[in-house]
């Protein structure tokens, strides 16, 4: 009986404690096995492979203002920049190299689902409250890789603007679910590729401005018709055939965005 309560004590204590904290108790293993994706090695400049794939897709976020990190593996200057914000933004050593600091800060970002600690799946799979990932133009694995990479990007985004909740209304769609809500016929969200945001604690035009520096190549607020209560944010850029920055759409009239 004592041991177990003493059990449930140190559970509860574990659980109070931020990961940081953690591992200071627990003697850290030389290799940190992570629920969701492990890196092997320190990733920097010229290195390339599926590990620096997996870097950039939750470092997509911080891609600097009408930018956009690519997911094809090869680590040049602008993942190298992109590491760099996400160290300064989490107050890491800043060098550009992912090694164990850079590691060790995605790890505790991350929940074993893969999914970064504030967004989940179930907030972001069929908007129409059917769930799932089918009924789309891609495959279910092509729509959650998608939805993946704008949950990290959303990440990035809640944490620059104060690490205030950020709240999904909508994110993938299947075509049914998208002509039930009158979305355009080649929407974003039918890729997994947008999410339509609102938030309690930052106004809108807040969330529009911020996000075009997370690797948002679309944003469309208050302003634009249907987009008065809620910013939608996606990464047309990737998804389309143009991937230069004439690729990226922002408009948010009422924010002084896409206003010239
Ligand atoms: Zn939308």
């Amino acid at each position: 009986m004592r041991v177990h309560t003493l059990k449930r004590a140190v559970i509860a204590l574990a659980l109070a404690l931020p990961g940081a904290a953690i591992a200071s108790v627990v003697a850290a293993p030389a290799a940190h096995a992570d629920g969701c994706y492990t890196w092997n090695r320190n990733l920097y400049q010229g290195r390339s492979g599926s590990d620096v794939r997996e870097l950039q897709l939750r470092v997509a976020g911080w891609a600097g203002n009408r930018d956009i990190v690519e997911l094809d593996g090869r680590y040049g200057p602008k993942t190298a920049a992109a590491v760099r914000r996400f160290q300064a933004a989490y107050g890491l050593r800043v060098d550009g190299v992912a090694g164990p600091q850079t590691f060790a800060k995605l790890y505790q970002l991350q929940d074993n689902d893969c999914t970064p600690r504030h967004f989940s799946w179930s907030e972001l799979d069929d908007g129409c409250g059917r769930g799932g990932w089918t009924g789309g133009p891609l495959t279910a694995t092509q729509t959650r890789q998608n939805a993946l990479r704008t949950m990290w990007k959303l990440e990035a985004l809640r944490k620059s603007l104060g690490d205030q909740p950020l709240t999904v209304t909508s994110g993938f769609r299947s075509r049914t679910c998208n002509s039930q809500v009158g979305g355009a016929t080649d929407s974003q969200h039918l890729y997994g590729n947008a999410a339509d945001l609102v938030s309690r604690s930052r106004s809108l035009c807040q969330v529009a401005r911020a996000a075009r520096n997370h690797g948002f190549s679309g944003v469309l607020g208050p302003g634009v018709s249907g987009h008065n209560n809620h910013v939608h944010v996606d990464s047309r850029r990737e998804n389309n055939q143009d991937r230069s920055a004439n690729g990226t759409t922002w408009a948010a009239p009422n924010c002084g965005i896409g206003v010239d």
